[in-house]
């Protein structure tokens, strides 16, 4: 009977154990699940990327997963392992901002191991290799493929939206690639980011003429990995960020940033993260209040 009774007792506990742990594994599967809930319903999550010298720009909202850019060809392995890391098998929509290398690089590997579901890109073309593989890549997979202008709105979400304001038709000039960069304001109700690629003075300039009033943002990806041919004082002075994020490789070969403008960020006081120092830097924003943080 004794011995019964231990049996029992031991069959109790362990079935106590098991719910304990049944429990606990449910309990996470339950928190991820509510994450993932809470990011289809409201959390919005920027990542850029600490993928070298080169932008890629992660953003997840409403069970979406955008890219904007997707860093250079050295890099590509590790980008294409970062977002795989995040549980993405889709990208819903991939922006182009302009055909360079530290831009379009990650692109081949993105179409080899991603489901994509449409591409936005600057329209601007380029000779080289890489580009002539990315559209022989996105013909033969039949990826919609839409060219965006200034005033173009790409609907992510109900109320999450990139509104386009360059590239500008006629181009700035055919070979000014970087000036005729994509350039959108991320809006997530009173939440905004900017996205620049590499826009320069011109295209920063003819935006000043074109969305004065629209430019104020949040958030800053500073344009050109903060180089001296960006962040013209005008166009700072009307975006008028709280943070600043440059996307930049520890030690490149072009010496990004350049300090006169991160004394220009200084000068205006503002948060500045980088990617070389900080490792990937995320934003999250509910529409209402939003939250930085760093990796490193
Ligand atoms: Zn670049």
């Amino acid at each position: 009977m004794r011995k019964g009774l231990w049996q029992v007792v031991a069959v109790l506990v362990a079935m106590m154990i098991l719910v304990t742990g049944c429990g606990k594994s449910i309990g996470k599967s339950a928190e991820q699940g509510q994450a993932a809930q809470g990011q289809q319903s409201s959390l919005l999550t920027v990542k850029v990327l600490d993928i070298g010298q080169g932008d890629a720009i992660l953003i997840r909202v409403a069970g979406q997963a955008v890219l904007v850019d997707t860093g250079d060809i050295e890099h590509r392995d590790k980008m294409v392992s970062y977002i795989k890391k995040e549980g993405i098998t889709t990208i819903d929509k991939v922006i182009i901002t302009h055909p360079h290398a530290d831009h379009l690089g990650g692109m081949p590997g993105i179409l080899e191991n991603f489901k994509v579901g449409q591409i936005y890109d600057s329209g601007q073309t380029a000779t080289t290799a890489l580009y002539r593989q990315y559209l022989s890549m996105v013909n033969k997979k039949n990826i919609p493929f839409t060219i965006v202008t200034s005033g173009t709105e790409i609907i992510i979400a109900n109320d999450i939206k990139l509104k386009i304001f360059a590239p500008e038709k006629p181009f700035i000039t055919e070979s000014e690639i970087n000036n005729n960069s994509v350039v959108s304001k991320l809006i997530y109700n009173k939440f905004s980011m900017l996205l620049t690629g590499d826009a320069e003075k011109d295209s920063e300039a003819r935006m000043l003429k074109t969305y004065a009033g629209e430019l104020k943002s949040n958030v800053l990806k500073v344009g050109h990995h903060g180089s001296n041919t960006s962040s013209s004082p005008g166009f700072l002075k009307s975006v008028a960020p709280e943070a600043a994020i440059i996307s930049v490789g520890a030690n490149n070969d072009y010496h990004h940033p350049h300090p006169s403008t991160l004394k220009k960020y200084e000068q205006a006081k503002l948060k500045v993260y980088r990617t070389d120092l900080d490792g990937t830097i995320t934003v999250t924003s509910d529409g209402n209040t939003y939250n930085i943080t760093k990796e490193k």
